[in-house]
């Protein structure tokens, strides 16, 4: 993931380095009065404002982080927390805009909405780089200064169906009920994210493909969050207990939610 994430930054930065190169006006507003340069004229580095769902999740702590990290003397992030509502993150986009900042890397609260914040790009001609929740082909397809980085949704899924797999083929014992099926639960991430989509449809296909037939006892989403993995593992429990032969997540931290009522 690491890798992906390094991946995000040098696309910022060369967003940055051609907005730079190809827009010598925008770069008036360096003046002497500019209250916001810290720096002597000539050493700043590029300005990214980069607007995360919310603050309050896992996976994109470590996101933002990695982010921190890997700009460190490259550009100066200004990284805001859009508390899960689109309005806020239009209003911190705006903001940016305001600010003239070179580029903008943003992960969306609403993928579908992403054409708002590409008008908005577009008309300040600012770059804009979206992460891991993929905006739809019709807005990307908007203008040609913006981006996107994710994870393949496909092929984590495949991974995770080929490693229960493996399991499954080591441990005969997994397969609980004799039935020579697996019995499955699944906690999906957040509807309509197409990471879920994804990652539900191949971990199953994966599965499949190895000639195993599967049966879902249940499906349910956690919202990428642990404590929902927990609250929905407890209740896959009540409803299917030993039934279950295996549990199916669409992220890490639904899984470590899940394991949780597993242990006792
Ligand atoms: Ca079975």
């Amino acid at each position: 993931m690491k890798k992906t994430w390094m991946t995000l930054l040098i696309t910022a930065c060369m967003v940055v380095a051609a907005g730079c190169s190809s827009g010598g006006d925008s770069a008036g507003g360096s003046t002497g009065t500019d209250t916001g340069g810290q720096k002597a004229a000539g050493t700043e580095t590029p300005k990214i404002g980069v607007a995360i769902y919310k603050f309050d999740d896992t996976f994109m702590t470590g996101v933002r982080n990695a982010m921190t990290a890997a700009a460190e003397g490259i550009a100066t992030l200004d990284i805001v927390d859009s508390q899960n509502a689109q309005p806020t993150q239009n209003e911190k986009v705006d903001l940016f805009v305001s600010k003239k900042y070179n580029a903008m890397a943003v992960n969306p609260v609403d993928r579908t909405a992403a054409g708002v914040i590409i008008d908005k790009a577009k008309a300040a001609n600012i770059p804009v780089v979206f992460l891991n929740r993929e905006p739809v082909a019709e807005d990307m397809n908007k203008w040609d200064k913006v981006y996107y980085v994710g994870a393949k949704a496909e092929e984590s899924g495949t991974i995770s169906g080929q490693l229960i797999v493996d399991y499954w083929k080591a441990h005969p014992e997994a397969d609980k009920n004799g039935d020579g099926k697996l019995q499955y639960v699944m906690l999906k991430g957040e509807p309509g994210h197409q990471d879920a989509e994804l990652r539900t449809k191949y971990s199953v296909q994966a599965i499949q493909d190895a000639g195993i037939e599967v049966e879902a006892l249940a499906e349910d989403t956690a919202m990428w969050d642990r404590v929902k993995g927990q609250e929905k593992m407890q209740a896959f429990l009540a409803s299917h207990g030993d039934k279950i032969e295996a549990v199916l997540a669409n992220n890490d931290d639904m899984a470590l939610g899940a394991i949780e009522p597993l242990r006792h």
